[in-house]
């Protein structure tokens, strides 16, 4: 296992915010992933798994100990049923299954980071989510077990499930099979729209805030004038309200009273609680 101190981790995420991780630890193998976590519970650290970094906001002080799974990527792909590893690039995944006419996988695009964040998370949005697909989960248990979840033990709900606190090794998926060419050109008008409303070539980390029953977080956020306000780097996306960019050496702590100042307003205007949809780690 490669174990690397005081790694940074802003350029491990997408924000390209936040300090360094005291342990870094890269398993080559399976096993060393209860190793890695029954060191930490030794010296009490507090271990966190780092997928792609496209949905977390790191602190200023960085994080005690973080995992890897940066040498588990392989996936595989036949007929309709696939099989991914928890590092895995999951837009390479969902080419893949377009690729193998796996009807579902166009829903799936424009989504960055790993096959592991993407379970964690539920991902998806208006058109699906990956949780769907799920036939059965691969996981380290807190207390070092190696065990199989099926997905009616996951949990699965939106941009949420009950793989938290796990560490999320590989999963099966079976999907329907549908017409490739459809798929494609699917996918292409799915990504098209998001290229049109979202900001794509920002420093963000996707949708800050779950969107309330019903309701819209990105109007709430418009409605009450945020649009292009800032906090020393950080700002409102212009495009997309509901987006927050990192445009100039934002630090965690500019993008924590950002989204303050937001959750203040909404709850003002609105009556209504902005639940964060990232992770804050510190
Ligand atoms: C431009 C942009 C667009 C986005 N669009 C969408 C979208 O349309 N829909 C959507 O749902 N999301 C979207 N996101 C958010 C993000 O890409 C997804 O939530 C993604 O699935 C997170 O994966 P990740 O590997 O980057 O996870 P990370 O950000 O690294 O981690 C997220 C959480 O998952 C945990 N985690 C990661 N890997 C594992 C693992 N192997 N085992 C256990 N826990 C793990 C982490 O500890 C953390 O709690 C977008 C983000 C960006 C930047």
């Amino acid at each position: 296992m490669i174990l690397k101190r005081d790694e940074p981790l802003a350029p491990r995420t997408s924000y390209r915010i936040g300090g360094r991780a005291e342990y870094f630890f890269i398993p080559e193998r399976m096993e060393e992933v209860p190793q890695a976590m029954s060191y930490c519970r030794a010296k009490g650290l507090d271990l966190r798994v780092l997928g792609g970094g496209t949905n977390v906001l790191i602190g200023d002080r960085g994080w005690p100990a973080v995992l890897s799974l940066e040498r588990f990527r392989h996936t595989d792909s036949y007929g309709p049923f696939a099989k991914a590893e928890g590092g895995a690039s999951f837009p390479a995944f969902v080419k893949k299954l377009a690729d193998n006419a796996c009807r579902g996988a166009e829903a799936l695009c424009g989504i960055p980071g790993t096959v592991g964040g993407a379970l964690l998370m539920n991902a998806g949005g208006h058109y699906g989510e990956i949780g769907e697909f799920v036939k059965r989960v691969k996981v380290v248990e807190p207390d070092g077990r190696i065990v199989t979840l099926e997905r009616e033990q996951c949990g699965f709900r939106y941009r949420d499930s009950d793989l938290k606190g796990r560490v999320i090794l590989s999963a099966d998926f079976e999907f329907p099979e549908g017409d490739r060419d459809e798929i494609r050109n699917r996918m292409r008008e799915i990504f098209q729209k998001k290229k049109a409303s979202q900001p794509l070539h920002s420093h963000s980390a996707g949708c800050v805030f779950k969107n309330p029953p019903g309701a819209a977080a990105g109007r709430m956020i418009d409605e009450c004038g945020f649009k292009g306000t800032r906090v020393g780097g950080a700002a409102v996306s212009v495009v997309h309200a509901n987006f927050l960019t990192n445009d100039e050496n934002a630090s965690a702590a500019d993008m924590l009273e950002l989204i303050s100042r937001i959750r203040g307003q909404v709850k003002q205007r609105h009556g209504v609680e902005l639940e964060l949809e990232i992770k804050v780690w510190g």
